[in-house]
Formats: structure tokens, C-alpha cells, sequence
């Protein structure tokens, strides 16, 4: 079989990072089995439609480097692939039901729906719903209609009586009863406008997609679907629902447990390879221990076999984590080139960048590569040294046990014992200073972290003897000199 699967957003809002792993999926089923990726725009809800959406689908695959062999901006056989250009051939096929006595036009007005479901709602009636009035208007009733002018939707006829099932590769065999399902819900709109189903059932038929994966809150339409598929005399494709993805909380992903939109995740400062990686482990795994995959590895090794039936945990640590391990595969330029627009929007350095800005970064990359988990945590490794450091009380230099006279000993002995430093390479520098430490009696924890403090204004820092010589002789004198006066001030 010729492998074909499409991604079918509505752009209705930003990429979803459940969205997004949907798409990946489905990208890497097609390319494990040598079959086509297809992305189709489901615009049929014009009202929520917004072009900001659609352009951030775009832009959001871009980052990621993930491409479609078909699509509405790269083309294809079956093009146009925005359902929106495609009204004629969903016109075509309403009106091939409609003759088929599958489906039928419905006059009821808006307010008389209206009624009926408040009817309803007061009667605590088990019916919900559409209740069928046009299902069955005779020639002279339409015409009656239509004389006055009212502009009919199109409602699919659901079986009153039976059962509809469909199978799962996943979930197993899917069976409701036709009494369950939604009323003969509508597929065409009165402006011409076919809904989600109808247009949904249609395109993946003549895209001659073989596969549908998607997110589990589709299994609702499923029968709804094969009840079309049957009506039209077509072969539905096969279905896989995707486990859900949630926080760790067990609930659906939302804002609560953090950045939901792939745009969010990229000014996190995420890696396209780890939200890659990781988004395609949330509900699919190789075996019981590799975790690590680039995208080529995915595109030979996915299966769909081992997609999870239980729901994917997002786990934001492990994301971290994983965006960590890539960035310490970067190269020291690239990951320059990666933190450079951070350290610009915090004002930390211009655009473009001066000579002396480039000096420090090139000498800050190797120092903090090893703790950037975000390309954003730039910001706060290396504010000391674009700002001078943080405002930070007194207290914070004295060392645990210690009392403020003791910082003030190491203080007035980092004044001098530094000096060297800034002529030497950073390892002499590091056995200098421990050499140094030891020969004076301190304490090689207290000492370095009264530097910390003074330097920085925080406990917590880059490795402070290579920072020191960025920071530079001056600007490291000049704080150890606020240092001291703050000490004494306690003294
Ligand atoms: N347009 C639907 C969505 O926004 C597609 C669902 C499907 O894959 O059938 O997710
Ligand atoms: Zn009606």
C-alpha cells in the first residue's frame, strides 16, 4: 500500500503542541513507510479563521524543518488543498447524497432550533438535538419553502436504528449505537459552505489518504464519518487515534502547565531537535530505553505499533532536559549565533553587535554552555557581565557560619590575590586561585562564593574564575570595592 497521511489543522489559532505532535506522527509514519505527508487547511469555519494562524502553521513547520510532500504552498496532484478553494467539489457531492436519499434539505430557522433545544433542556428530554422535522418533507412541502425564499441547509441522514462501527489500529473496534449519535447533524451550510465533516470525508477520499491519525477527541466524529463513507459507497482509510496528551497533573495540556503554543516554546528558546525528540516520545517509544533521536533517526525508525495507548505525559522538565542535551551539541558559533537575539531583546548587547560585545561572547559561549537548559537562561548567566552586578543585600556575603569580619578577610584578600589572574589561561588561573586559597587558611566554598556574590550579586553564577576574566580587571576591582564597603557597614 502507498502510505498516505495528512495533517489537517484549522487555523483557528496558534500551533498546539499537540497539534504539532499529531503532524509529527503523521510525518514520520509517511516516511518510515516511503508513503506521502499531506498538509491540508481546513478553513470551512470562516468565522474563526485568522491569517495570523495560517501563517504561523507555516512558520511553525519552517522552524521545525518539517515538509510536506503535498500542500496548498508546494502543491500536488490533488491540489487545491484549502478546503475553501475546493466549495465546487463539496457541492457536487451534497447534492450526490441529496439524490441519493442519503441526506436532506432542511428550512428550519435558526430561532425555531432554538426553541427546540430550550424544549428540550426544560423537558429533561433524552433526545437531544436536531428532532428530524425535514427528514421527510414531501415534494410540495419544499416547494412551499422555497417559494418563500429560505435557503436550506444540507443534514446528513443518520440510521435511526443500528449499530455503526469502525476499526482502530490503536483502540480496537469502535461501536456505537445509531441512536447515539448526533442527530443528522448538518454537512452543508446555507451560504454554500460545507461543515467539517462532510468536507473532511470528501478530501480524504479523493487525496486518497490511507491513514488518519489524530488526536483522540475525534473518535466522537468517527461514525458519523463511516456512516458517510457508506453513504457515498467509498472505503473509509484507516483510523488511529492518538493518545491525549496531559500534564503531569493527569489534565488535559493547557496554559496552567505552561506554554501550549509551538510559538511560546520557541521563545522559551527550545531547539527545533529537542521538541522534536521529545514531543514525539509523548505516546511513543522504540523500546524500553533510547531515548535520543535526531529526525532522521524517526523518519527511518517510527512505528505505528508502538504508539501508546495510554495518554502521553508532558513532562516540561524533561523537555528542559532534553533542550539542554542539544545545546551542548551545538558548536560554540552556533550557539552564539542561537543566543544572540535573547541577549539583543534584554538590551544587553545592540544591533548589530560591537566588537567588544562579540569579544565577550565568544569568551562566554564555553563557559555556560554546560548550564543553558533554555537559549533564554543567557539572560540571567550573563546579566553581571553586560550589566554589572545585581543589587544584593550585605548579608549575602558573609558565609554560612561565618560572620560578616570573615567576609570582609576574604574580601581584602581577593583584591590582591586576583590580579594575576587576568594575565593567565583558565586552567593556571583555577590552580592559582586554589593554590592561593589554601596558602591564606580560607576556605575554598566560602571564598569563591564571596567572589560570586561580589562579581554578580548572586549565589549562583557561570564558573566564577573564567567569569572574572571576562568581567575584566576594572569592572571586578570596582565591585569588590562595593563589596567591601557593604560589609563594613555591617561591621
Ligand atoms: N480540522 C481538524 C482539526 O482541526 C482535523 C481533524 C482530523 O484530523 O480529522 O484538527
Ligand atoms: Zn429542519
Amino acid at each position: 500500500m502507498d502510505v498516505r497521511v495528512r495533517y489537517a489543522p484549522s487555523p483557528t489559532g496558534l500551533q498546539h503542541i499537540g497539534g504539532v505532535r499529531t503532524a509529527l506522527f503523521n510525518y514520520f509514519f509517511a516516511k518510515s513507510q516511503g508513503g506521502k505527508f499531506i498538509l491540508r487547511v481546513e478553513d470551512t469555519d470562516q468565522e474563526r479563521y485568522s491569517d495570523e494562524s495560517l501563517q504561523d502553521l507555516y512558520d511553525t513547520f519552517k522552524w521545525l524543518d518539517i515538509h510536506w510532500d503535498e500542500g496548498p504552498d508546494v502543491g500536488g496532484e490533488f491540489a487545491p488543498y484549502v478546503q475553501s478553494e475546493r466549495q465546487a467539489i463539496y457541492q457536487e457531492y451534497a447534492q450526490k447524497l441529496i439524490d441519493d436519499g442519503m441526506a436532506y434539505y432542511c428550512y428550519c430557522s435558526s430561532e425555531r432550533l432554538q426553541q427546540l433545544r430550550e424544549q428540550q433542556v426544560a423537558s429533561k428530554s433524552s433526545t437531544q438535538g436536531y428532532d428530524r422535522a425535514c427528514r421527510d418533507l414531501t415534494a410540495e412541502q419544499r416547494a412551499e419553502y422555497e417559494k418563500q425564499g429560505i435557503l436550506p441547509v444540507i443534514r446528513l441522514k443518520v440510521p435511526e436504528k443500528g449499530v455503526t462501527a469502525f476499526d482502530d489500529i490503536l483502540l480496537g473496534t469502535i461501536k456505537r449505537q445509531n441512536s447515539d449519535i448526533s442527530p443528522d447533524p448538518v454537512i452543508m451550510k446555507s451560504d454554500g459552505m460545507p461543515t467539517y465533516h462532510l468536507a473532511n470525508v470528501i478530501d480524504d477520499h479523493f487525496m486518497k489518504i490511507t491513514h488518519i491519525l489524530r488526536a483522540q477527541e475525534w473518535i466522537p466524529s468517527g461514525p458519523l464519518h463511516v456512516i458517510m463513507y457508506k453513504a457515498f459507497g467509498w472505503e473509509p482509510p484507516i483510523y488511529c487515534h492518538l493518545p491525549m496528551v496531559m500534564g503531569k497533573d493527569g489534565q488535559k495540556l493547557s496554559k496552567r502547565h505552561g506554554s501550549t503554543s509551538l510559538r511560546d516554546f520557541i521563545k522559551d528558546g527550545y531547539l527545533p531537535e529537542a521538541i522534536i525528540n521529545y514531543v514525539t516520545m509523548v505516546g511513543w517509544s522504540y523500546d524500553d530505553s533510547r531515548e535520543f533521536f535526531t529526525k532522521e533517526d524517526l523518519e527511518q525508525l517510527f512505528s505505528i505499533e508502538k504508539i501508546n495507548k495510554a495518554p502521553g505525559v508532558f513532562d516540561y522538565k524533561k523537555l528542559q532536559w532534553f533542550n539542554g542535551q542539544y545545546i551542548r551539541q551545538k558548536s560554540d558559533s552556533q550557539l552564539a549565533e542561537l543566543v544572540l537575539p535573547y541577549l539583543q531583546d534584554a538590551g544587553f548587547v545592540s544591533n548589530p553587535t560591537t566588537d567588544k560585545q562579540n569579544q565577550i561572547l565568544f569568551q562566554l559561549i564555553p563557559i555556560v554552555k554546560e548550564r543553558l537548559r533554555l537559549l533564554s537562561d543567557i539572560v540571567a548567566v550573563s546579566e553581571f557581565l553586560f550589566k554589572g552586578p545585581k543589587e544584593y543585600e550585605a548579608e549575602l556575603l558573609i558565609p554560612k557560619k561565618k560572620q560578616a569580619s570573615d567576609a570582609a578577610a576574604i574580601i581584602a584578600s581577593l583584591k590582591s590575590s586576583i590580579l594575576p589572574i587576568f594575565d593567565m589561561s583558565d586552567s593556571d588561573a583555577e590552580a592559582y586561585i586554589v593554590e592561593e586559597i589554601s596558602n591564606q587558611g580560607f576556605k575554598t566554598g566560602d571564598y569563591l562564593m564571596v567572589l560570586r556574590v561580589a562579581l554578580t550579586g548572586s549565589t549562583v553564577s557561570p564558573p566564577i574564575v573564567e567569569s572574572i576574566k571576562i568581567f575584566g580587571k576594572e569592572k571586578s576591582l570596582a565591585a569588590l570595592d562595593v563589596a567591601e564597603n557593604k560589609i563594613l557597614s555591617l561591621i
